[in-house]
């Protein structure tokens, strides 16, 4: 299987092979909880609107072992759990910041209205 070095950021350390189309396999992580966070290899044509594929698929990394990966899962959970609990706290200090600029609002009316 050929293979060649390609400038991907952080990935530059990974040796792309060419896939059975004759192009360079794309790097992609796996985040399902079978294969955590886990990199492979596959054919650049296998997502998005063009569905041709030739079904090359090769792992990068190793498995993890089950313990390490039921941690992994563990914390990709909590994390989503942690992000969605960061959306609505930003939501509800929203909402608060409104309610805290209409009563100042109304606050200044009143004092206007007492300076007539
Ligand atoms: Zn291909």
């Amino acid at each position: 299987m050929k293979t060649e070095i390609v400038d991907r950021g952080e990935e530059l350390d990974v040796a792309a092979p060419r896939c059975f189309c004759g192009k360079i396999a794309r790097l992609q992580t796996s985040w399902i909880e079978a294969n955590p966070l886990r990199r492979f290899h596959v054919c650049p044509n296998s997502s998005g609107r063009r569905k041709k594929v030739c079904g090359f698929f090769v792992w990068v990394d190793v498995e993890f072992p089950p313990r390490e990966k039921a941690l992994v899962s563990w914390l990709l959970r909590r994390l989503k759990e942690l992000e969605k609990d960061v959306g609505h706290r930003q939501s509800r200090e929203r909402k608060l910041m409104g309610w805290l600029i209409l009563s100042w609002g109304l606050v200044m009316v009143v004092l206007f209205w007492q300076c007539l």
